[in-house]
């Protein structure tokens, strides 16, 4: 049995059915992208976008299923056959294109952030970034799609032996809700630079800056087809491409729960898979760390986006020397962090995606508490009444956890850390890898040596000595155990992306 089994009913989109046929649908009636055109789904029915920070609806979407998957299937399957079309292209043009991408969206930075806010409940300024980064990371693709290409190998039988690399075809993206257009942004790009037409998947939660980039996409000179947005429930939409045989790889972020299922459909048609999961990221402390700096920086890392971060920093282990100490300036710079309205500049920590990701971030403080961890701060809502409509949880710090304790084991994915003291380097490194993950962590010494000793010892892809700073465009991102497999971001990303043909010919 897998810890996430152990934990309370994981969050669902709440995919509400409309039927709105007959209906004229509200100002903020969107639709999904498909074949270049601005589609429902073919049954008419939507579902509601709520924004979590109001409980007020901002928005409906199409409810898509089986029937708009294929049709998005179909529509980039045709884009990628056109033998006149985008895989005539060079992968200059690729690039130019992609580059285009970035500028628009660079130029609709704020739309895209107040959209995302909105729609999630992350601070404003976060999505400002968030949004940066996305034209980020299109322009580093732009840059990347002609310079990722096959090599010569000397074999010993006379002749010529070299490889191609050249796209899959039709790849389904499936992200979650956290960083919505960020992680779209990790699979669009190296899918579009390395020559595939794509179908995005978002999550139910956070439909609207995946159906902008869709949009924009097309703006930009995409040709109708290579990217897709399909809308609409994991269970039948998402479940319906990663299965589909029409589609050669599943690019999939996510629960490591749903990331187990989507190997299962994929293995269908033997897809190629690459999964992005879970974490419980450990943050380990030595005694001869800058104290004040870690305390400081490491309020973000755990607390950013709610705590609703892959890569949260949800485990200390600090050496038991100075674990009061620090605890005492964690605590103290925990208490200056503002909560509050997402849409106020002030705001660092915002609302949490839904109420039901709030009561399930509460009862893991319930399970804390029954576990004999000690609370330390928050475990509730914010007093402030206006945020009563929101789905707020105040940052949350549980002292003198054991590593069994479920607080400690498992992804809360949402505002709260548990502290972990230790005795020994050791120690350290058998407490870091106590858990099913292995994503992202941070080591704190002044001894150099020390703390690469320790990041050699630690089971995670992307590790951090006295920062916590563990996402870099240009390098690669993933996870060991039950983090997943396979590396977004940098080159690595693009070998996800394309199949590696080796052609020999004989000179005899
Ligand atoms: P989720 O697994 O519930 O959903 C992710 C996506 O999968 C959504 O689009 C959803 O609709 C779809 N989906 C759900 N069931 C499906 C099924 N049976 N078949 C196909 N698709 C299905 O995850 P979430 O709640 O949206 O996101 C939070 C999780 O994502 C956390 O566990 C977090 O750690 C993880 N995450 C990981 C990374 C990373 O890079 N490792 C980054 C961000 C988030």
């Amino acid at each position: 049995m897998t810890t996430e089994s152990q934990s309370p009913a994981p969050a669902q989109p709440e995919a509400v059915a409309h039927d709105v046929s007959g209906m004229t649908p509200g100002p903020q009636a969107v639709r999904m992208v498909i074949g270049g055109e601005q589609v429902d789904a073919q049954d008419g029915q939507t579902f509601e976008v709520v924004n979590p920070a109001t409980g007020v609806v901002m928005a409906t979407a199409p409810l898509g299923g089986k029937a708009d998957v294929d049709r998005a299937v179909e529509a980039a399957r045709q884009a990628f056959e056109d033998p006149k079309g985008f895989s005539s292209w060079s992968a200059a043009k690729r690039g130019r294109t992609l580059q285009k991408l970035s500028m628009l969206v660079k130029q609709r930075q704020e739309e895209l952030a107040r959209l995302e806010s909105e729609n999630v409940g992350k601070p404003i300024t976060s999505a400002r970034s968030e949004a940066f980064a996305v034209s980020l990371v299109f322009e580093y693709y732009a840059g990347a799609a002609n310079k990722h290409f096959g090599e010569t190998i000397p074999v010993s039988r006379p002749g010529l032996d070299f490889t191609l690399r050249e796209p899959i075809g039709v790849v389904g993206l499936i992200v979650p809700w956290n960083f919505p257009m960020n992680m779209a942004s990790w699979k669009l790009g190296p899918a579009l630079a390395a020559g595939n037409t794509c179908i995005l998947k978002p999550a139910s939660y956070s439909p609207l800056t995946a159906i902008r980039l869709g949009e924009l996409a097309l703006e930009a000179g995409f040709p109708p087809g290579v990217v897709n947005v399909v809308t609409g429930p994991g269970g039948t939409a998402g479940a319906a491409l990663a299965a589909h045989p029409g589609v050669g790889k599943v690019a999939f972020t996510g629960e490591t729960t749903t990331g187990q299922e989507i190997m299962r459909l994929a293995a269908n048609n033997v897809k190629k898979v690459s999964l992005e999961l879970g974490g419980k990221s450990p943050n380990i402390i030595f005694a001869d760390a800058d104290l004040e700096r870690f305390a400081k920086e490491s309020v973000y890392s755990v607390f950013d986006n709610a705590g609703q971060d892959c890569c949260a920093r949800s485990r200390i282990l600090v050496e038991r020397s100075v674990h009061e100490k620090v605890v005492g300036l964690f605590v103290e710079a925990t208490r200056s962090v503002i909560v509050g309205d997402p849409a106020d500049d002030a705001t660092e920590v915002g609302s949490l995606v839904s109420q039901r990701q709030r009561e399930r971030v509460l009862d893991y403080v319930e399970v804390g508490q029954r576990e004999g961890a000690e609370l330390v701060l928050g475990g509730r809502a914010p007093d402030d009444q206006a945020l009563a409509a929101g789905a707020y949880v105040l940052p949350t710090i549980f002292d003198n956890c054991r590593a069994d304790m479920r607080i400690a084991r498992e992804e809360v994915f949402g505002p709260v850390v548990a502290v972990i003291p230790f005795e020994s380097e050791e120690e350290a490194v058998r407490l870091a890898n106590a858990t099913p993950y292995g994503l992202s962590g941070s080591i704190w010494s002044r001894d150099i040596a020390r703390a690469i000793r320790v990041a050699k010892g630690v089971q995670s892809g992307v590790l951090s000595i006295n920062t916590n700073a563990s996402v870099h465009t240009e390098a690669p991102f993933g996870g060991y155990k039950m983090s997943g497999s396979g590396r977004e971001l940098g080159m690595h990303a693009l070998g996800l992306y394309t199949e590696l043909k080796n052609v020999f010919v004989d000179l005899g």
